[in-house]
């Protein structure tokens, strides 16, 4: 049997769907979900009734490696989403949405958001035309995150100059610039990724 599964496919498994961890393959009949969509381990077959804790712990789980974040990033982000006006499941989607890591990966300028997070700790973006190497960079309405000049002479990128992009409603993307610009903040119901955020304030509201 060939090899299809690693640690990220497991995670995937674990929550029972996709979360996109590995860029092309994901989209293709080798992800490990196709293959294999139960839980990993001796028991992962077996049926398990969830408790109310347990689908407001797997629910903060599963948005947190969608955006690839370590527990006190989350929680921090969590505490940032709580002190803003509104309700704080939407701001802590849309602070997760806006994380510059997660638009270069919306942007089409990364297969997924850990190639995303390594192309942006390597140097290879600017916002507003400055120098940006933090993955947790918070993007805000009218930014423009580019590809820096001399980047754009990297295999990697002229292939993405031959690419079709599509991007969210809330950005523009240049695709012959390498640029992309944030033209509003994201509205919920723009934003796509299948997390129940209600169950992650339940949990941490306890
Ligand atoms: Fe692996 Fe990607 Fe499929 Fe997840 S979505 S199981 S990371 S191939």
């Amino acid at each position: 049997m060939s090899r299809y599964t690693d640690a990220n496919c497991k995670l995937c498994r674990r929550e029972g769907q996709k979360l996109f961890l590995k860029g092309e393959r994901c989209y293709s009949s080798k992800c490990a979900i196709e293959r294999r969509n139960y839980a990993p381990g001796q028991h992962g077959q077996a049926r398990k009734k969830q408790s109310d804790y347990g689908n407001q712990l797997r629910e903060k789980q599963k948005a947190k490696r969608f955006y690839g974040m370590q527990e006190t990033q989350f929680r921090n982000l969590f505490e940032k989403a709580a002190k803003r006006q509104g309700k704080t499941g939407e701001n802590l989607l849309i602070l997760l949405e806006t994380r510059l890591d997660n638009v270069v990966f919306r942007l089409g300028f990364a297969a997924s958001r850990k190639e995303a997070r390594q192309l942006v700790t390597h140097g290879h973006f600017t916002v507003n035309g400055k120098k940006a190497d933090i993955p947790s960079m918070e993007v805000k309405a009218g930014d423009v995150i580019a590809v820096k000049e001399k980047s754009q002479k990297s295999p990697k990128f002229k292939e993405i100059k031959e690419m079709s992009i599509t991007v969210p409603a809330w950005m523009s993307v240049d695709v012959d610039k390498l640029e992309g610009k944030v033209v509003a903040m994201p509205r919920r119901e723009e934003i796509d990724t299948p997390i129940a955020e209600h169950l992650i304030v339940e949990l941490y509201s306890k």
